[in-house]
């Protein structure tokens, strides 16, 4: 009853991201009510394992005590303080100096945003102050890469490359360019990885030079592991040559680690892998496990100080501020999360149960229906095919990527289906062995399901 009268109200009210407003009309909304480790429990009473974490975000599982109670110290004593002009509050101030510590290299400046949209513009916005500060307003054109996602804010959007998120928005794709992405299993240069890395690093410096060269660019983004894309693993060694060749060119590398981060791929960050230090890095999701909205950009010193003289010679201040940037009750979560993650060994966890995570996912490529399994730690994805010989994807017609989404749900299992039908999985680190060994039981069995609905199966054959 409740249930169903929540249905309505959402049917008539409310707005979802990323949907598609008159279908979801007509399913009703799916109410997740409770969640507890690695599973939530929905309005109808199922239990459901969160292969998902939410939306790549609760790192640290649902109902983590000492999060929770870390946010009711702060509500009980301080429930908002502004970071605008010379104010502050403490968990702030405790959660960048945390995260400095983390970070590789120089990042030792932290500004926060809400979320991982905000912190993209945050990026474009420093970087353009940047380089007009250096006296080179030339360099403004941005570069990223096909199948890349770093929101969709209205300036940001640009530097997605997802066609979904420019369809009717005119984003201004005038200054924000973009180069293929490193994906092996697709690659018109095949899968071998040195060979990828030469076309990704022949493509940025053939993009520099068609935008009229290094002094009319500003910058190269990419995520470590692209997610939204697909979860797109590219080769050892890939961004680490990537970064050097921005170094190189004097672009600045920014890596957008808002899924990576915070132990989603094994270290802290996914950058710590290749051991380089991007100039910038936005985050947020794990920052604090999804429980509160938060995000950040973390800069190099040397940036940082050219945009601290230029306002200082300008006698005005640096006109980019949010009034939640820096909420002490979400860097309270921040703080506890992180806490969690490092001391609390949830790192560890989560780099242990990923191992089994791959492993189990790399047996699931005898399925008929999957074409590669591939990730790192706990992000992965199986890239569902219709033909694995010619790596041919389901018509969009048969829409295996929702069919998939509602066979996992009915088997007790919530993972993100890719509209081509890749299967995303970025189950929260608190996962034990058991919850994995489950999520590939239910994981296998929703992939025989679909195979046995027939025009799955005919259009498989
Ligand atoms: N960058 C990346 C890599 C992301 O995956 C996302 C969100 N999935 C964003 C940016 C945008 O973050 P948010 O949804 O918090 O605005």
């Amino acid at each position: 009853m409740l249930s169903n009268s929540l249905v309505e109200l959402d049917r008539q009210h409310l707005i979802h991201p990323v949907a598609p407003y008159r279908a979801h009309e007509a399913r009703g909304v799916t109410v997740i009510s409770s969640g507890e480790g690695a599973y939530v429990r929905d309005a109808a009473g199922n239990q459901l394992l969160d292969g998902f974490a939410g939306l790549w975000c609760v790192n640290a599982g649902y109902g983590q005590l000492t999060i929770i109670e870390a946010i009711n110290r702060q509500l009980q004593e301080l429930q908002y303080a502004t970071g605008y002009f010379h104010f502050g509050a403490e968990t702030p101030i405790r959660l960048a100096a945390r995260l400095a510590e983390l970070a590789p290299g120089d990042l030792n400046r932290v500004y926060f945003t809400l979320g991982g949209s905000d912190a993209i513009d945050s990026t474009i916005r420093f970087i353009r102050y940047y380089f007009n500060a250096l006296g080179k307003p030339e360099k403004k054109q941005f570069i990223t890469l096909e199948q890349g996602y770093h929101g969709s804010s209205s300036t940001g959007s640009g530097l997605t490359a997802l066609p979904l998120f420019h369809a009717g928005f005119d984003v201004p794709l005038a200054w924000q360019h973009r180069i293929p992405s490193p994906y092996p299993y697709r690659n018109p240069v095949g899968s071998d990885g040195p060979t990828i890395i030469a076309a990704s690093l022949e493509a940025l410096k053939s993009k520099v030079a068609e935008l009229g060269g290094p002094e009319k660019v500003a910058a190269f983004y990419c995520e470590p592991i692209q997610g939204s894309g697909g979860v797109i693993v590219p080769p050892d060694g890939w961004v680490r040559a990537m970064r050097d060749l921005c170094a190189e060119l004097g672009i600045l590398f920014v890596a957008d680690e808002v899924i990576t981060g915070f132990g989603r791929t094994g270290p802290i960050f996914a950058c710590e892998e290749e051991g380089i230090v991007p100039d910038m890095m936005t985050m947020a999701k794990g920052l604090t496990s999804g429980y509160l909205p938060m995000g950040a950009v973390m800069m190099r010193e040397s940036i940082y100080s050219v945009i601290a003289d230029a306002s200082a010679r300008s006698g005005m201040a640096v006109g980019h501020g949010f009034t939640y940037s820096g909420h002490p009750v979400s860097a309270a979560a921040g703080l506890a999360a992180i806490a969690l993650y490092t001391e609390g060994g949830l790192m560890e966890q989560g780099r242990r149960s990923g191992e089994t995570l791959i492993a189990g996912l790399k047996a699931l490529e005898d399925h008929p229906l999957v074409g590669e399994a591939r990730g790192r730690g706990m992000l992965a994805a199986l890239e569902i095919v219709s033909n694995k010989d010619t790596k041919a994807k389901f018509d969009p017609s048969v829409k295996v990527g929702e069919k998939l989404f509602e066979t996992a749900y009915a088997n007790g299992l919530i993972v993100r289906a890719f509209g081509d039908g890749t299967l995303g999985f970025a189950p929260p680190l608190c996962c034990s062995q058991d919850d994995i060994a489950l999520l590939l039981e239910r994981t296998r069995k929703t992939l025989d399901d679909l195979l046995a609905v027939s025009e799955i199966r005919k259009a498989a054959a």
